[in-house]
């Protein structure tokens, strides 16, 4: 068993599609996956040996890189310790004192063990304090497989021309509002009737692929919220630590009621976090009524790895702009190839976090998203990865910076980039 083909014929017998994850199985490219063995800083090594530079980045959850030794050593320790307890351990508190430091509108924090549970938790935190049913989303922002929002949920579904999913209540995807991001009277129409839980966004779209949003939006959806009593929930699994220290928020001077964190604020291991106003956290079970819980919410594994993440990411205030520095070398690489080849096409890219659209010009929502050329992107992603530059495998996607990027890898990477935009022009 040497190469990726081998296994993933193997794996097709025993898994859907041969995998844990949709995404993976490169459907989205219609091509097979790559399986890997190992990971170091900004490469991974194939089941055949090559070295990928990679840009999916385990979807977003590493900011670092690979294997990253604080890391690493953090959780040999804590493996040495005992895995699992369950009952309190000391760094539980230390871990929810660094989130609630870095990203101040989170007072009061709980972990779960995954992005999904953190929406579907502030979901029902939302509900069960407002009294209300009714939670609005945005077409094209994906947060997570809960029922409720597997609804017009970008990347994942669109690639496999899927909208919805079966085995969703009609009833449960009823009480979901659709709206188009970046279309500020259209949330007011869907707050009007005086129904609405929360408003739950990505406020940089990471699943549509990378859609900043507009001056003013982010700002007038919170206006619209406190008017209509509904509750404002920043879904950062993806943009948390990512596109600044604290997130969206931050950068875009928001503050959320609810936020749900993911994938980096668990340093690249199964953990994830919602929280906010403690007014509204404190009807959390036990505090109060609302319950939610977790057998392994809160294992020492997952608090080592984000703690060591988080208080490396604390530590370093540089990160983030080297990163811009980066992401925006990227950009500006891409997008003079795609002139110079005449590819029409457009990059968008807020800090560490970029996608290539081909065949549109801007996107500001889901139906421009929906116009992109997905033929081009296959045949770009298969060239890149022949020069050992490894793309999120759709054009929905978000590819993402890690420190260990910078300076060599980045370079080879823009080459790799640059050369294939070559090939297919
Ligand atoms: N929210 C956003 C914005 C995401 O990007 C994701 C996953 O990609 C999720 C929620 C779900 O997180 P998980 O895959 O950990 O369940």
């Amino acid at each position: 068993m040497t190469t990726s083909h081998e296994w993933f014929e193997r794996a097709r017998l025993v898994m859907p599609g041969g995998v844990n994850s949709p995404a993976r199985a490169f459907k989205g490219v219609g091509a097979e996956p790559v399986f890997v063995t190992r990971g170091e800083g900004a490469f991974l090594e194939t089941v055949g040996g090559h070295r990928l530079i990679d840009f999916i980045a385990s979807w977003g959850a590493l900011i670092f890189g690979h294997a990253e030794p604080e890391v690493v050593d953090a959780l040999v320790a804590a493996v040495e310790a005992g895995t699992s307890f369950g009952v309190p351990t000391p760094g539980e508190v230390e871990y929810a004192e660094i989130v609630t430091r870095l990203v101040p509108s989170m007072e009061v924090v709980r972990m779960v063990n995954s992005g999904t549970e953190a929406t579907a938790a502030a979901i029902r935190v939302a509900r069960g304090v407002t009294g209300r049913d009714v939670v609005v989303k945005f077409e094209g922002c994906y947060h997570g497989h809960a029922d409720a929002f597997l609804v017009k949920a970008g990347s994942g579904l669109a690639t496999f021309g899927e909208p919805d999913s079966p085995g969703v209540p009609t009833g449960t995807a009823g009480d979901t509002r659709v709206v188009a991001f970046n279309d500020l009277d259209a949330v007011e129409v869907a707050l009007a009737p005086g129904d609405v839980a929360a408003v739950i966004i990505e406020g940089v779209v990471g699943n549509m692929g990378v859609v900043p949003p507009d001056a003013g939006f982010l700002e007038g959806i919170r206006a619209l919220c406190d008017r209509h009593g509904s509750l404002l929930i920043l879904d950062e699994v993806m943009t948390g630590f990512r596109v600044a220290p604290g997130g969206v928020q931050e950068r875009w001077s928001i503050t959320p009621d609810l936020t749900c964190l993911g994938k980096i604020v668990a340093g690249g291991t199964a953990a994830a976090v919602y929280g906010g106003r403690a007014d509204l956290m404190r009807h959390v079970a036990p505090d109060g009524a609302i319950y939610q819980a977790g057998t392994l919410a809160g294992n020492p594994l997952a608090v080592a790895a984000g703690l060591a993440t988080l208080r490396r990411l604390e530590r370093d205030p540089g990160l983030h702009e080297r990163l811009e520095e980066a992401g925006a070398r990227l950009e500006a690489a891409v997008t003079v190839a795609l002139e110079q080849n005449r590819i029409r096409g457009t990059v968008q890219r807020v800090g560490a976090m970029l996608t290539l659209f081909f065949g549109v010009e801007k996107v500001r929502n889901w139906d421009d998203a929906s116009r992109l050329d997905r033929e081009m992107f296959s045949r770009f992603h298969a060239a890149a990865l022949r020069r050992g530059v490894l793309l999120p495998p759709s054009p929905f996607e978000a590819w993402f910076l890690m420190e260990a990027h910078l300076g060599d890898p980045l370079e080879r990477a823009i080459e790799g980039v640059v050369a294939s935009l070559e090939e297919i022009a």
